[in-house]
């Protein structure tokens, strides 16, 4: 997206000086570390929402383990077929859109979430590490108790990268067949070539983090010049420990959240909300 155009639609608030706002506008790397809330305005509830909001009538953690894919796989597909109905139909908002904008003009932005939503994607985004995965991607069921247990080592499929299944092999099967499928209401699929179970490349509790995926998180928040945490309650690690490594850096750390978290009073925290304070903070580190 242009900067232009971005500012065109920009609300012209002006954003209120704060300290760090110098350190800010001079940061040719920025990195944007976000949670849950940065959604919120797209209509996605947070987490900690979830008793009213899409979570409300299962805990996600009866349907988001390896333990619980394992007892009753069809169980937890049709939790995530749920779950992303909703979320497929929701729009980035005026917050991603100016995250997004911030890149134009030369300036590198990193941004860093723990969304499995896409929508820093959808709003132009280019450099997203998305610590949580997404919804919308599959990947094969890797059962590590099983291939613990079994008397050989585990044969790695050639297609979905898993432990293969063999359950139906297809010779001729490619990664592109495996690319077509979605996350779509019917039976669980399966590996066209190993027949390895297929689950929505999201992290599970339970479940580590892709330890690539957290290298070059770290790589973003360890190379920036400022970063900014938006709409996240970091309680969820290991996630939640990069706005520290960047603070004890001395990178100045800018929050922007409506409630305070154990971040805020050790950094400039803005109470707020994200598709209202970030259009007015980017105009001013656009300009
Ligand atoms: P969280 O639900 O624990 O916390 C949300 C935070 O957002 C809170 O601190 C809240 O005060 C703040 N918030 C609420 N509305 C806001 C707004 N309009 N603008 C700015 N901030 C706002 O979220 P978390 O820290 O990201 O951890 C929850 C976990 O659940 C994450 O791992 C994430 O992967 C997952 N999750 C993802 C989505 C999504 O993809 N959109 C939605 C819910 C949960």
């Amino acid at each position: 997206m242009g900067r232009s155009r971005f500012v065109d639609h920009m609300p012209r608030a002006a954003m209120p000086d704060f300290p760090h706002l110098a350190s800010l506008r001079r940061a040719r790397h920025i990195a944007v570390f976000t949670g849950a809330g940065m959604s919120a305005e797209s209509g996605i509830p947070t987490f900690r929402e979830r008793m009213t909001g899409l979570w409300a009538r299962t805990d996600p953690m009866e349907v988001a383990t390896p333990r619980a894919f394992r007892a009753d796989p069809q169980r937890v597909w049709d939790w995530h077929v749920n779950v992303a109905a909703a979320v497929r139909n929701a729009r980035p908002n005026a917050g991603h859109r100016a995250i997004a904008a911030l890149a134009a003009g030369g300036r590198r932005v990193s941004v860093v979430t723990q969304n499995i939503d896409g929508l820093h994607q959808a709003a132009g985004s280019e450099a997203v590490v998305e610590l949580h995965g997404n919804l919308f991607r599959l990947k094969p069921f890797v059962d590590e108790d099983a291939a613990f247990a079994a008397p050989e080592p585990p044969v790695i499929c050639g297609v979905c990268d898993g432990y293969a299944a063999w359950e139906r092999c297809d010779h001729f099967a490619t990664r592109e067949d495996l690319a077509g499928l979605v996350l779509a209401a019917g039976a669980v699929p399966r590996c066209p070539c190993c027949g390895a179970l297929l689950r929505p490349d999201v992290v599970w509790f339970e479940e580590m983090l892709d330890p690539l995926v957290l290298d070059a998180a770290m790589a973003a928040v360890d190379g920036c010049e400022a970063l900014i945490c938006v709409g996240s309650s970091l309680e969820v690690e290991p996630a939640a420990s990069l706005p520290w490594r960047a603070l004890r850096r001395g990178v100045p750390v800018l929050e922007i959240n409506p409630q305070a978290t154990a971040l805020s009073a050790h950094v400039v925290s803005l109470r707020g909300r994200a598709a209202e304070l970030l259009p007015s903070l980017i105009l001013d580190l656009a300009g």
